[in-house]
């Protein structure tokens, strides 16, 4: 018989082990981080290139390493962080198993820099694909300088299975927000392609909190204390009124490390039971310290699940402390004594009212199925509603590619739309009834819209009266800023200001009732890269903008938006679909009717 078991050379081994622990860049920056704290910096400088695929620099302030420690430290299993099998039932570090630096070591080029404090010169080592390319020594500050390039050089499977540089730099984001929020005593600085994007300084959790997510968090918060045997909680939840649609700001740290848990967040949301529509999700920044021998140490270090010994009781104590805390701030005002005035901006967004007195200007003579707007003749109107009548409906001039012209002219004539479970349009035609989904239809009515007029290049914008302000994070400007160009040439003007975006005009043909709302969804959706299949960035554009801003289900409709909505929707190229290849409508013949009374 013959033998077929090989052993793996160390660099497949390597490349194989590494898979567990890298699996994008934002998992390199996770590690290096919780090295520099584990190496108790005190200042931490996060430099990364396109979203850290060409290039991700760690640089801190921590103890260093030695010539001889920092020499093996790429090797497998060699940690400076446990030495018995006993110490594995105490330990205070984030890392214990020795594989970081091995397993990113072995998919990337690395430079090792690190130098003791008292000690004169510094190591300087470089890894390529697990293979030492060089070590000396050299001149540094005490500390240590990671620097992780072409991450994933040697696997272009695994780099070509990299999303966009967005979506990358989302989890890099998410990572870095994780980390700094557990340890709001170490000053934090994060440089994005050569832009500063935070400057955390030494502070405390609550200012952590706000210098990540503006100073208007600062009033959102409810803050969380409670002190039992088992467990401490310490921390803020955000008043019911801040809740998201879409999954907000929720952490959990336990003993300082960022933890999911769907368990725990069920505590939460029962808490919130009553205060907040079930679809909302509440924010939340709860520390939660307990013993850690009751926690489970056999979860892999890159997971964050986390599994308690007493789970019933900390599901128990979660609830009722944020309860209470809710239960005390409706009926009086948290007095908020630890209020940094400083940190307070001199203008107010909910005061200026944006549906009653921010108007648009709109052109009497744009037709949105014609594109021969002139650019006069505007007049003030500001509802959704009042608007679709100045669109008078001229479907019957177009031309019909995917639906029977007879078909489209009975919708089109019927004046009595039904909408149900304001999310369904129905109306009858000629050979039955039709039922339209009003987001997908849309959608599919913005999204040509944009394309059209983006290829004959008669974008139909129009000026705010008061161009509006809308408070962001420091990344969502940085998002916006990274698309502001092509948005540009969609018709949405807007200029960036510390942490404002400005609205000076908007497309013609949207909805201005909730600007907020749309630009919320338009860096959501360019976050999560919807959708991947587009083929230029005009056509992801398009889509973005028209998922973003279109008409939701859930909203009630008035007739003549309903008709508007059959009409565009009929005169579209493509009917059958939304952008997002879901179905817009379905037809019910009647002798389908017919049958079911049979
Ligand atoms: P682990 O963190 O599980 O010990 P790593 O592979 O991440 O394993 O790191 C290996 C060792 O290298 C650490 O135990 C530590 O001694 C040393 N090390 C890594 N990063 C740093 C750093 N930034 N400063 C000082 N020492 C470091
Ligand atoms: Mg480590």
């Amino acid at each position: 018989m013959k033998d077929i078991i090989n052993i793996l050379p160390e660099n497949v081994a390597n490349q194989i082990a590494a898979g567990e622990v890298v699996q994008r860049p934002a998992s390199v920056v996770k590690e290096l981080l919780e090295n520099s704290i584990d190496a108790k910096a005190t200042e931490i400088k996060v430099l990364v290139k396109d979203a850290g695929k060409t290039i991700i620099q760690i640089i801190d302030n921590g103890i260093g390493m030695s010539k001889r420690d920092a020499s093996i430290c790429f090797d497998r299993h060699t940690t400076s962080k446990i030495s018995n099998a006993k110490d594995l039932f105490n330990i205070k570090t984030k890392g214990f198993r020795g594989e970081a630096l091995a397993s990113i070591a072995a998919i990337s080029h690395v430079n090792l820099i690190s130098k003791q404090h008292g000690i004169e010169l510094a190591t300087e080592i470089s890894m390529h694909g697990s293979e030492l390319k060089s070590n000396k020594s050299t001149v540094s500050e005490a500390g240590t300088k990671i620097s992780v390039k072409n991450i994933f050089f040697n696997i272009p499977a695994r780099r070509n299975f990299l999303k966009s540089n967005n979506v990358e730099f989302r989890h890099v984001i998410n990572e870095f927000i994780r980390v700094s929020l557990a340890h709001p005593e170490i000053k934090f600085i994060f440089f994005n392609d050569d832009e500063e994007i935070y400057n955390l300084p030494i502070s405390n959790f609550k200012k952590r909190i706000i210098n990540l997510y503006g100073s208007k968090t600062s009033e959102k918060l409810v803050p969380v204390s409670e002190n039992t045997e088992i467990l401490k909680i310490d921390g803020f939840v955000c008043k019911p009124k801040y809740s998201k649609k879409t999954r907000g700001e929720q952490f959990f740290f336990v003993n300082n490390r960022f933890v999911k848990s769907a368990y725990l967040n069920h505590a939460i949301n029962s808490a919130f039971e009553g205060l907040i529509d079930p679809k909302y999700n509440p924010s939340y920044f709860l520390n939660l310290e307990v013993d850690p021998s009751f926690i489970d140490i056999n979860i892999h270090p890159t997971k964050t699940e986390i599994k308690f010994e007493d789970e019933h009781s900390i599901y128990a104590i979660l609830r009722a402390s944020v309860k209470h805390s809710l239960g005390q701030y409706s009926i009086s005002p948290v007095l908020d004594f630890d209020r940094d005035k400083s940190l307070d901006i001199p203008y107010d967004f909910n005061k200026k009212g944006v549906s009653k007195s921010v108007g648009i200007d709109i052109n009497t003579n744009y037709n949105p199925f014609e594109l021969s707007g002139s650019d006069q003749n505007y007049v003030k109107i500001d509802s959704f509603s009042e608007k679709m009548e100045t669109l008078e409906f001229k479907s019957e001039t177009n031309e019909l590619k995917e639906f029977d012209f007879k078909e489209l002219n009975s919708v089109a004539n019927s004046n009595n739309p039904i909408q149900i479970k304001r999310k369904y349009i129905v109306n009858k035609t000629k050979s039955g009834l039709i039922i339209i989904n009003q987001e997908r239809a849309h959608q599919r009515i913005l999204y040509e819209e944009f394309l059209k007029s983006f290829t004959l290049n008669k974008i139909n914008s129009q000026k705010l009266l008061h161009p509006m302000e809308i408070e962001f994070s420091k990344v969502d400007i940085q998002i916006l800023n990274s698309k502001k160009k092509i948005f540009n040439q969609f018709g949405l003007d807007f200029d960036l200001k510390g942490e404002k975006a400005i609205i000076n005009a908007i497309p013609s043909f949207i909805d201005v009732t909730n600007l907020n709302k749309s630009f919320n969804d338009l860096i959501f959706n360019i976050q999560n890269d919807i959708p991947d299949s587009s083929f230029s960035e005009s056509d992801l554009v398009s889509k973005i903008i028209s998922k973003s801003m279109s008409i939701k289900n859930g909203k009630a409709l008035q007739t003549k938006e309903q008709q508007y909505i059959i009409n565009s929707l009929f005169a579209c190229k493509e009917t059958m679909i939304c952008p997002f290849n879901k179905k817009t409508f379905v037809k019910i013949d009647f002798s389908e009717i017919e049958n079911m009374f049979n």
